[in-house]
């Protein structure tokens, strides 16, 4: 198992400011397996309980290096799945990995999916509080997919939501998505909440973000997950 990271970078100015962490599988005999095929087999057998606590802590290893050697990141995104969310205490255990790991808590930003946090929206708002008065930061991916209250987007303290990249495949050719993208957009800035777009291929995409309320964008157009020397290089370059 290893991590990769992907780029956030703000619309406007391209900077990065900071990088998502992505699990890959290199299998001895399948080759590269991604995590939308294991993921839900660790769910199904427990095993993402402890996988879990592995991709945090490295995470969060790897952040406060790259913090420490003046890298200019200011964040790193992790993901949670919707079992680790329900099941583990998520937030003794961020409590946990933060204090092992000395990595300062407004540096971690924890990536939910819609629908984990609504299909048990009482114990997700009380996760939620206990990981906002840490001071980590909270975003909700693949926003626009599942089913959202809109009341407890209001009441989660949320920063950030992560607009679904298949929204962003129709971007500029379907006036459909460009209206949901928009509107989406809209909302958030009106909610006071940051916003990513997920999925940003093409230089016409990008543009329209640009001329939208869009704050960060990450796509393959940027650069894909990368390992971490790779990303360090990236950075470099640019
Ligand atoms: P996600 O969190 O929504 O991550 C974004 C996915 O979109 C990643 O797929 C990324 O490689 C891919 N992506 C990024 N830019 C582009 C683009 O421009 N075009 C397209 N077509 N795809 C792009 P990946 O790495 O295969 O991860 C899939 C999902 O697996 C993630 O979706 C996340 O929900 C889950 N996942 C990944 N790592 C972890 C982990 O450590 N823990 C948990 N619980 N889930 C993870
Ligand atoms: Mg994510
Ligand atoms: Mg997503």
């Amino acid at each position: 198992l290893s991590l990769h990271y992907q780029p956030l970078l703000n619309v406007r100015t391209g900077r990065a400011h900071g990088v998502e962490a992505l699990l890959r599988w290199q299998h001895p005999d399948h080759g590269a397996i991604g995590p939308d095929k294991f993921i839900p087999l660790a769910e199904q057998s427990g095993l993402i309980v402890s996988l879990g606590r592995w991709v945090l802590e490295r995470a969060c290893e790897q952040a406060l290096q790259w913090h420490q050697a003046g890298l200019g990141l200011e964040f790193i995104a992790v993901n949670l799945s919707p079992r680790q969310f329900v099941q583990q205490d998520v937030v003794a255990l961020v409590a946990e990995v933060l204090e092992q790991t000395g990595l300062p808590a407004a540096m971690l930003e924890l990536e939910i999916t819609e629908t984990a946090l609504m299909t048990h929206a009482a114990q997700s708002e009380q996760t939620l509080q206990g990981l906002k008065r840490m001071g980590v930061g909270l975003a909700i991916d693949d926003f626009g997919t599942g089913y959202s209250s809109l009341a407890y987007l209001r009441r989660f303290p949320i920063n950030r939501l992560k607009i679904d990249k298949s929204f962003l495949a129709g971007v500029p050719a379907r006036t459909e998505d460009n209206q949901l993208v928009t509107t989406i957009l809209d909302m958030a800035a009106n909610l006071g909440l940051g916003t990513v777009a997920e999925g940003v291929e093409t230089e016409a995409q990008w543009r329209f973000l640009q001329n939208r309320s869009c704050q960060f964008c990450q796509g393959y157009l940027f650069s894909r997950p990368l390992p971490a020397a790779d990303l360090v290089s990236w950075l470099a370059a640019r």
